[in-house]
């Protein structure tokens, strides 16, 4: 069986994310969301738990999908599960910038045995980031184009949820 991992953040998962996963859905048997922390991005929209659940609903009848948390490195989590390597999204040159460097230590801790696959989003998805898909949610605006529904309905019940909570302190 050909496992892969697809390491990120996503706060919140997004249709750049998906377009991912299904382009990664005919490379290999299992793909294996692996949620993690990213010490450059502070301001999480949604708790580590509730983005790993929005992914599981997302994907609840898709049996090529799983997912785990994880803190430690990428390739760690890489070789613990199996994957015979880690999938990451390009978008632009900053992109390949990262990506390059996260790959080749990547490859370091894991003794060469984790190469990083690139993949580009199609066209219409290229530009979408989760940080984009939350500033257009904060202003108010349709983000039904660049997330799932299941996204979108728990990142309205979030802002109730937070606005009640700052109503009551
Ligand atoms: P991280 O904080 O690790 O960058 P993200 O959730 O922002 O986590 O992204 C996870 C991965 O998905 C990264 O490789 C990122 O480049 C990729 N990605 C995100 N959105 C897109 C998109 N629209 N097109 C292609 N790749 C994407």
């Amino acid at each position: 069986m050909r496992k892969v991992l697809y390491p990120g953040s996503f706060d919140p998962l997004t249709k750049g994310h998906m377009n991912i996963i299904e382009q990664c859905k005919k490379l290999f048997d299992e793909i294996i969301i692996s949620v993690g922390f990213n010490p450059n991005k502070k301001d999480f929209f949604f708790s580590k738990d509730e983005r790993m659940q929005i992914i599981n609903e997302v994907y609840k009848n898709d049996k090529q999908v799983k997912v785990i948390s994880y803190t430690g490195a990428s390739a760690d989590a890489a070789m613990e599960n199996n994957c015979i390597a880690i999938v990451r999204g390009i978008r632009s040159l900053t992109d390949f910038d990262v990506e390059t460097q996260m790959a080749t230590i990547n490859k370091e801790i894991s003794k060469n045995r984790i190469n990083t696959i690139c993949l580009f989003a199609d066209i219409e998805y290229q530009f979408v980031s989760s940080t984009m898909v939350k500033e257009v949610f904060g202003l108010n605006k349709d983000i039904l184009k660049y997330v799932d529904e299941v996204v979108y309905k728990k990142m309205l019940a979030k802002r109730s949820a937070k606005l009640s909570n700052k109503k009551n302190t």
